[in-house]
């Protein structure tokens, strides 16, 4: 093994006194650390707006006589000192929750591997909800001190940005990050060159660079192929989420788990399990074989010894949203590698051979993880279910409750996600531990000793908050001059923070029904400007570029927004990310969700706002399906799947509207004491937070994969050969 050196890039240049801000800014920590971002804030809050929070930019352009001035300040120094002391105190913490429930397994190790990680705004290399979750979880991994390292791509080009048209059509605009920008370490030997990784592709060999980003305590390795070495076809593999042209997309696939593998070795790592975030990764089993086989194993004990130590989790629960890749593009790419498993065209392709609903054939990147992992889950116990059925093909002779396929729901990093605010109230009323303690029920309970008109003035704080902000770029836009004086209104810019929000933010597929609000629309119109009791709408959203009608749902929702009848009170804000997803879920009243029955496989921006005192009003889809209780927000339709849409649509927006009306809009107006607290409300929010935030915590989430996926693979890795397990590395045995 060459060492390994990461090369911290040249430091700022900073007065001594605070010169450890630059240690900072190369850890990922200060994301999910509101103080630490205040040390940033707090020297030049425009710029610190204007650079989108990233502390590499910001040191680099501030102003000397701005960092001279904060030495001088003994509050801030004070603070500076407290963060520094805290974030060293973080890595280098041995009382760390895996060490104290796993003490045998210290130096275990897991890897994790995921197309995309949404860790900050500032860092582009996420599209949504699958890159959110990716990034929630190596945060907790690194606050409970698992042994964990990731493998993902350095997007250059991120995922776009996006401009809405006057008439309502969503313009796609690509980014281009610069690489000095980034929070990110290169990796190289000690003679100074960077580490490489190669893979051999058809008639050339593609190479990738290796950077490190560091998420508090745990590695995020990226892939990186746009290097010289490359030619200009191999240097794009890396650029860009979600291409649509397959052979790229095989590509890409092939460097995230083939490459994956091989840069985890080229560091030194022997990870005892491995878990494959979505299909995209799957390949990795391929080369993982490929290398036992060449220690001696043949093809079946090694693939039961990677089956034993694999972990995958599906997160699709339509058969359509799977990857899978066409028969000839599998010859084209993997004739070397079915010689190098012993075995021939047919049985490789049997690995993960899928028939599609048009009677053709593929190969399925869910199918290979399913047969090449010993444990696999779904994200919910709905979509768990919805999994089983969907693969059961794989299994034939078992029923579909037999199916070896469980769940574990989807949560989210409480520190990422909580309004700063809202974490002074808890600090000050759930007793000093409560972080240590984010998933235990009685803890929660202590949300009683929140004054009513202490977290009532916190939630007003919040809402106004997301209302300046709204109004603020309305303005950035209209005084651009690029926009229509209609697409201003638009923009939020009559919002009003004493009025009753509600937010529907999430990607704009049309399972995610966002006009079903819409449906009777002259009733919704009443509802949003009822005398006394006011009702406004956020929407914000992407659809991927590729998607049509997708991209249709969104002129419609936008051709409703600009309608001049409602009265400024629907918006559409434009370029939803994780930035505008925190104001949006710190500061609305009502978060909204109306995927189609069982389309949502589990969701988890619901679960963000139930941290910060909103109340879901959501379909029983997904998490909210297992969260809901009655008392802690509302549901709209039924726990029933229909088999006629049109049918569903329709009774879920009778509920919707009726729900609105009569329940939700009267408990916020209605009822209020005499200082004009909704006690009622209030009341709600405390249930809601008392019961979803514990249950829905990143920290339960992680835990539940440690003890019933990762300890398990890893103590099977211990194992010389794993005991016989139920084989289906041949299909229908
Ligand atoms: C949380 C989040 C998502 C996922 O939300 P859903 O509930 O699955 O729609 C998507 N995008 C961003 C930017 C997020 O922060």
């Amino acid at each position: 093994m060459e060492k390994i050196v990461r090369k911290m890039p040249a430091s700022f240049i900073l007065p001594r006194r605070i010169n450890q801000l630059s240690r900072l800014t190369y850890n990922l920590w200060y994301s999910w650390n509101p103080e630490a971002q205040q040390l940033f804030a707090n020297i030049d809050k425009d710029l610190w707006e204007k650079v989108y929070h990233n502390p590499v930019v910001f040191l680099r352009k501030v102003d000397r006589p701005r960092l001279n001035a904060v030495t001088n300040n003994p509050y801030y120094l004070s603070q500076y000192d407290r963060v520094i002391k805290a974030f060293d105190d973080y890595m280098n913490s041995q009382d760390t929750i895996w060490n104290k429930d796993y003490p045998n397994d210290k130096d275990r190790q897991i890897a994790y591997f995921s197309f995309e990680y949404g860790l900050h705004e500032a860092f582009p290399i996420y599209a949504g909800g699958l890159g959110v979750l990716s990034g929630d979880h190596l945060k907790e991994a690194s606050d409970m001190g698992m042994p964990l390292a990731a493998i993902g791509f350095l997007y250059t080009n991120g995922y776009f940005a996006q401009h809405i048209t006057e008439d309502g059509w969503q313009d796609a605009r690509g980014v281009t990050v610069n690489l000095n920008d980034l929070p990110i370490i290169p990796l190289v030997d000690e003679h100074d060159r960077p580490v490489m990784i190669k893979v051999e592709m058809p008639g050339r060999t593609v190479h990738a660079r290796l950077w490190e980003i560091r998420v508090g305590r745990v590695p995020l390795y990226l892939l990186d192929t746009n290097i010289e070495e490359n030619n200009p076809y191999d240097r794009q593999l890396t650029e860009r989420l979600y291409t649509s042209d397959l052979e790229l997309r095989i590509c890409q696939e092939i460097m995230l788990g083939v490459g994956g593998v091989r840069a985890l070795r080229a560091l030194g790592y022997k990870p005892d399990a491995w878990h494959m975030n979505e299909g995209h990764s799957a390949f990795l089993v391929l080369e993982r074989i490929r290398d036992m086989m060449a220690d001696g194993l043949n093809f079946e004990e090694a693939g039961n010894q990677v089956r034993a130590t694999s972990v995958f989790t599906t997160h699709t629960p339509v058969p359509a949203g799977n990857d899978e890749f066409p028969l000839w593009l599998m010859d084209k790419y993997f004739s070397t590698m079915w010689a190098d498993l012993k075995l021939d065209h047919d049985a490789f392709i049997d690995l993960a051979r899928v028939t599609q609903s048009w009677g053709g054939e593929a190969f399925s990147m869910p199918a290979l993880a399913l047969r090449f992992s010993e444990y696999r889950n779904g994200v919910s116990e709905l979509h768990g279910e919805v999994s089983r059925k969907m693969w059961a093909f794989l299994w034939p002779g078992r029923r579909v409750e037999d199916v070896p396929i469980t769940y574990i729901t989807n949560d989210v990093h409480t520190g990422t996600w909580l309004a700063r605010r809202m974490r002074v109230l808890f600090d000050r009323y759930l007793g000093e531990d409560w972080v240590n303690r984010v998933d235990d029920l009685t803890m929660w309970q202590q949300i009683d000793n929140i004054p009513d008109d202490e977290l009532w003035a916190v939630r007003q704080h919040l809402k106004r908050k997301l209302v300046a902000y709204t109004i603020e770029r309305a303005r950035q836009q209209w005084m651009n001059g690029s926009v229509h004086p209609v697409q201003v209104v638009a923009s939020g810019a009559l919002l009003d923070p004493y009025v009753l929000t509600i937010g529907f933010a999430r990607r704009f597929a049309t399972y995610k029904r966002a006009g079903l609000i819409m449906r009777d629309f002259d009733r919704l119109l009443h509802l949003l400007n009822r005398p006394n009791m006011p009702v406004q709408i956020i929407f914000a959203g992407k659809s991927h570029p590729s998607d049509e009608p997708g991209k249709l749902l969104i002129q419609e929702v936008y051709r409703a927004v600009k309608n001049a009848r409602n009265g400024g009170r629907m918006v559409f804000l434009e370029d939803y990310d994780m930035n505008i997803a925190r104001y949006l879920v710190q500061g609305v009243d009502v978060w909204m969700n109306t995927p189609r029955r069982p389309m949502e496989a589990s969701g988890t921006s619901g679960q963000k706002a139930a941290l910060n005192g909103v109340l879901n009003f959501s379909v029983l889809d997904g998490w909210w399906r297992e969260g809901y209780n009655g008392h802690n927000g509302w549901a709209i339709g039924d726990d029933l799947d229909y088999e006629n849409r049109d049918q569903q649509d329709e009774a879920d927006a009778e509920s919707l509207y009726d729900t609105l009306e009569n329940e939700i809009v009267p408990l916020y107006y209605n009822n209020r004491s005499g200082d004009n607290l909704p006690g009622e409300w209030i009341a709600r929010i405390k249930e809601s937070i008392r019961t979803l935030a514990p249950q829905f915590s990143m920290r339960r989430m992680v835990k539940e994969y440690a003890s019933s996926l990762y300890v398990p693979a890893i103590e099977k890795a211990s194992l010389q050969m794993p005991e016989e397990t139920e084989s289906i590395l041949v299909p229908g045995k």
